[in-house]
C-alpha cells in the first residue's frame, strides 16, 4: 500500500512563503513523491495566491462542492481549488473572510486573530469529503496546524475520527506556540476535557503547540541536535518538561533544499550560472549584485546575511560587531525585514558607512539569490536555529557560512580550522567578539585563494538534499502504518 500523507502548512513555495517552512512545504512533498509516497498538501489560498499560480502557468481547478467548518459559533465555508506544483497535488482553501492578508502570521495570538489557523486544521479533516481523497497520515506543520491532532482527541465533531488517522507534527521553531486564553476553547469546539496540565493548559493559559505535541502520534524537528536541545531549559521554551516526557516518540530528521529550485546552474533569478567546476559565473553574479547595491567593486571579500531581523538570527551579534568587521576590510550587505528596532538599526548602519555597510529591509527573492551567488562569506550567528537553510543555499552558491554552533547550524557546518572536511567557519559562544574571530578565521582563508577554492569546491559538492530525510519520513510513516516495506509495496 502506497502510504498518502496530507501536509497542513500555512506557506509553501512557491505560491507564498515567509520562511523556512514555505521551503520545507514546498520541497518535501516531491521528496516524498521520489520515495514512491502520495503525499499531497493543503493550505490557505491567501490573497493573490490563486493568481501567482496561475502567473506561474499552473491550472488551477475549482472542486465541486464546498467544505463547511463550524467555529466561533458559526459555520465557514471554503471553495476548495485543486493546482499541482511538479508532481504534487496541492488544495488551495479560499476563505477571504478568514484567509484576508498575505502577511499570513498575526502579531498577537488572540482568539480571533487565529481562527484562521483554526479554521485551517479543522478544514483539514472536511477535506477528504470533498477531494474523495483520503490520506493515512495528516503531516501538519508547526503551531498552525497543532490544533488538527489535539482536534482528533478532544473536539466533539472530530474526536470519533481519531482511530481513522494517524498524525504527525513537525516543529520547525519552538518559538511560536499560540499561546491563547482559554475562552478560545468554545470557539474552536475543543472540550474543556483538554484543559489539564496534560493537555493544553500551560501556566493558566492554552498553548496549541503543546496540544498538538501531547496528541499527535509522531513528533519531528527539522534537525537531530534541535530535538535534544528543545528537551532543555535553554532550548525548550517552557515546553521541555512535555518535549522530554514525549520523547519516545520524537525525532530530529535534518530539513534538505529543494536542490532544482536552489541550484545555481540553472537559478532563474541569476544573471550568470555557475558549478563548483567552472566559478565563472559567480564573479558575474558578484558584479551584478554590486550594481544592485549602488557599490563599485573594489576587490574587498563581501559577507551577506539574509534572514529575518529578530533576536533568533543574533542580529545583536550582527549589529554588535559590524563596525569592527568592516575595519577587517570586507563589506558587509544585510538583506531582512523583521523587528522595527532591528530594521532602523541596520538602515542607519548602512547610512553611516555607505561604502563598507549595505541594507534592504525587505522581502526581496531575487535580491537573497543575488546575495547567495555573488557573496563570499555568509553570516548566521544565530541565537538559536531548529535547521536554517541559508547556510545550505549558501554551500550550495560556494559562499562560505560562518555560524553558530547550535541546532541545524551544527549538523551541517563543519569548522575547516578544526576538520580536515570542513566546509565553514563555528563559533560557540553567543557574543559579538566570537563572531568576529570566526569571520578573522574565514578571510585568512579567504586570502590563500587556493585554500578558499577548495573550500568552495566542497561546500558545492556537499549534499544537501532531501534524499536521506525523505527516506527518514517514509519509514517514520511506514512504522506508523504498521509496515516496513518498499516503497510502493
Ligand atoms: P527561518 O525559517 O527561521 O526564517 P531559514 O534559514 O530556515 O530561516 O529560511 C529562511 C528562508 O527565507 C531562506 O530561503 C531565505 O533565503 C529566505 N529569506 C529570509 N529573509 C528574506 C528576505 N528578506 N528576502 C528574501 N528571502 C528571505
Amino acid at each position: 500500500m502506497v502510504p498518502r500523507i496530507l501536509h497542513v502548512t500555512p506557506e509553501m513555495a512557491p505560491l507564498i512563503k515567509r520562511g523556512g517552512l514555505g521551503d520545507v512545504a514546498g520541497s518535501l512533498p516531491h521528496a516524498l513523491a521520489e520515495e514512491g509516497l502520495d503525499a499531497r498538501v493543503v493550505l490557505p489560498a491567501y490573497p493573490g495566491v490563486l493568481e501567482q499560480a496561475r502567473r506561474q502557468g499552473r491550472f488551477c481547478h475549482r472542486l465541486q462542492g464546498k467544505l463547511s467548518v463550524a467555529l466561533n459559533w458559526r459555520v465557514y465555508h471554503a471553495a476548495v481549488f485543486h493546482t499541482r506544483i511538479g508532481r504534487t497535488s496541492v488544495y488551495l482553501l479560499e476563505q477571504p473572510e478568514l484567509f484576508n492578508s498575505e502577511t499570513i502570521y498575526p502579531t498577537e495570538t488572540t482568539p480571533e486573530t487565529t481562527l484562521p489557523f483554526a479554521f485551517l486544521s479543522l478544514a483539514a479533516l472536511e477535506l477528504p469529503g470533498v477531494t474523495e481523497w483520503r490520506p493515512h497520515i495528516f503531516h501538519v506543520h508547526d503551531w498552525p496546524g497543532a490544533l488538527l491532532p489535539t482536534a482528533l482527541r478532544w473536539h466533539r465533531h472530530y474526536r470519533h475520527l481519531r482511530e481513522e488517522y494517524d498524525t504527525v507534527l513537525t516543529i520547525h521553531n519552538l518559538a511560536h506556540q499560540w499561546i491563547t486564553t482559554p475562552d478560545a476553547l468554545p470557539v474552536w469546539g475543543i472540550g474543556k476535557e483538554s484543559f489539564t496540565l496534560d493537555g493544553l493548559e500551560f501556566f493558566g493559559t492554552v498553548n496549541v503547540l503543546k496540544g498538538g505535541i501531547v496528541t499527535a502520534d509522531a513528533i519531528s524537528t527539522v534537525s537531530p541536535r534541535y530535538s535534544w536541545e528543545i528537551q532543555g531549559p535553554q532550548g525548550g521554551m517552557g515546553l521541555e518538561g512535555v518535549l522530554t516526557a514525549q520523547r519516545h516518540k520524537l525525532q530530529g530528521i535534518l530539513n534538505g533544499l529543494d536542490d532544482t529550485a536552489w541550484d545555481p546552474g540553472a537559478d532563474p533569478l541569476l544573471p550568470a550560472h555557475y558549478s563548483s567546476t567552472e566559478l565563472k559565473g559567480k564573479g558575474r553574479c558578484r558584479e551584478a549584485l554590486l550594481r544592485r547595491c549602488g557599490l563599485a567593486d573594489d576587490g574587498r571579500p563581501l559577507a551577506v546575511f539574509v534572514g529575518r531581523l529578530f533576536d533568533q538570527k543574533g542580529v545583536d551579534l550582527l549589529l554588535g560587531s559590524a563596525e569592527e568587521l568592516a575595519g577587517l576590510g570586507l563589506r558587509l550587505l544585510v538583506l531582512g525585514s523583521g523587528h522595527p528596532a532591528y530594521e532602523r538599526a541596520v538602515t542607519e548602519l548602512a547610512d553611516r558607512y555607505p561604502g563598507d555597510i549595505f541594507a534592504r529591509t525587505s522581502f526581496d527573492e531575487e535580491l537573497a539569490h543575488l546575495l547567495y551567488a555573488g557573496g563570499d562569506i555568509l553570516l548566521m550567528p544565530s541565537l538559536f536555529e531548529p535547521c536554517g537553510l541559508s547556510q545550505m543555499i549558501a554551500l550550495r552558491y560556494g559562499t562560505i557560512p560562518v555560524v553558530r554552533a547550535v541546532g541545524g547550524l551544527a549538523d551541517t557546518v563543519f569548522d575547516a580550522d578544526g576538520m580536515p572536511d570542513g566546509n565553514g567557519f563555528v563559533f560557540t559562544d553567543h557574543t559579538p567578539e566570537e563572531l568576529y574571530h570566526a569571520v578573522e578565521r574565514a578571510l585568512e582563508h579567504w586570502r590563500r585563494e587556493d585554500d578558499w577554492k577548495k573550500l568552495i569546491t566542497r561546500g558545492m559538492n556537499g549534499d544537501y538534499s532531501w534524499r536521506s530525510s525523505a527516506a527518514a519520513y517514509r519509514r517514520l510513516y511506514e512504522g506508523m502504518m504498521g509496515f516496513g516495506s518498499e516503497p510502493g509495496a
